[in-house]
């Protein structure tokens, strides 16, 4: 049996409420490898990297079992047009359902597509995790917070004007007087100089 962590709740504990607290430590791990992460260049255990706290209510059916409550949060990323911090907020309202991993298989129809049917049923805003029977485990419905409060591409402002591409001063705060980029097509014409004089 896998070692016990503060996420895991016993199932014969149930019905309880809560309290879950995600350390910065927790954060840096769950992110690493991400590129919007590791282009800050943070050390490991960055006591930056963010932070999570969620108060639950735990409950169970027997076969299933239930995690329902808010989660907050927050965690730092590189801005995608500079090297810049950005700081993402989570504010969700968890709505989690624990069930046997052979539920979730049969139930599983992601290869086909039903999507005429699929309206009645808000299954987006239904998260599945895997349940043993004897405990259910938080980790992964909090990590998975993380990873989603991630956008493609974050940016620490709308007008963030990035990196200068010759330099690589940061144009928020700086400026230089590097040309912009020109166009190699026509840096080949350019280079076609026409002799100034006739030969001697
Ligand atoms: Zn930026
Ligand atoms: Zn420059």
């Amino acid at each position: 049996m896998a070692k016990a962590t503060p996420y895991q709740v016993l199932v014969r504990d149930l019905p309880t409420r809560r309290r879950f607290e995600v350390p910065p430590e927790l954060v840096a791990d769950w992110l690493r490898g991400l590129p919007m992460r590791d282009a800050l260049g943070a050390p490991d255990g960055d006591p930056h990297a963010g932070h999570g706290a969620a108060t639950l209510d735990l409950y169970a059916d027997g076969a299933h079992a239930f995690a329902a409550g808010p989660f907050r949060g927050e965690l730092t990323v590189a801005c995608s047009r500079g090297v810049g911090p950005v700081t993402l907020q989570i504010d969700e309202q968890l709505r989690v359902t624990f069930m046997p991993r052979h539920e979730i298989g049969e139930d599983d129809d992601e290869d086909e597509p039903a999507e005429d049917e699929g309206a009645e049923i808000d299954e987006e805003d239904l998260d599945v995790f895997p349940f043993d029977g004897e405990r259910i485990d938080l980790e992964p419905v909090f990590r998975e917070q993380f990873v989603l409060a991630l956008p493609f591409a974050p940016l620490c402002a709308e007008t963030c004007k990035g990196l200068c591409p010759q330099c690589g001063i940061d144009r928020n705060t700086a400026s230089c007087t590097c040309e912009p980029p020109v166009d190699p097509r026509l840096a080949a014409l350019k280079g076609l100089k026409i002799p100034s004089k006739a030969g001697t």
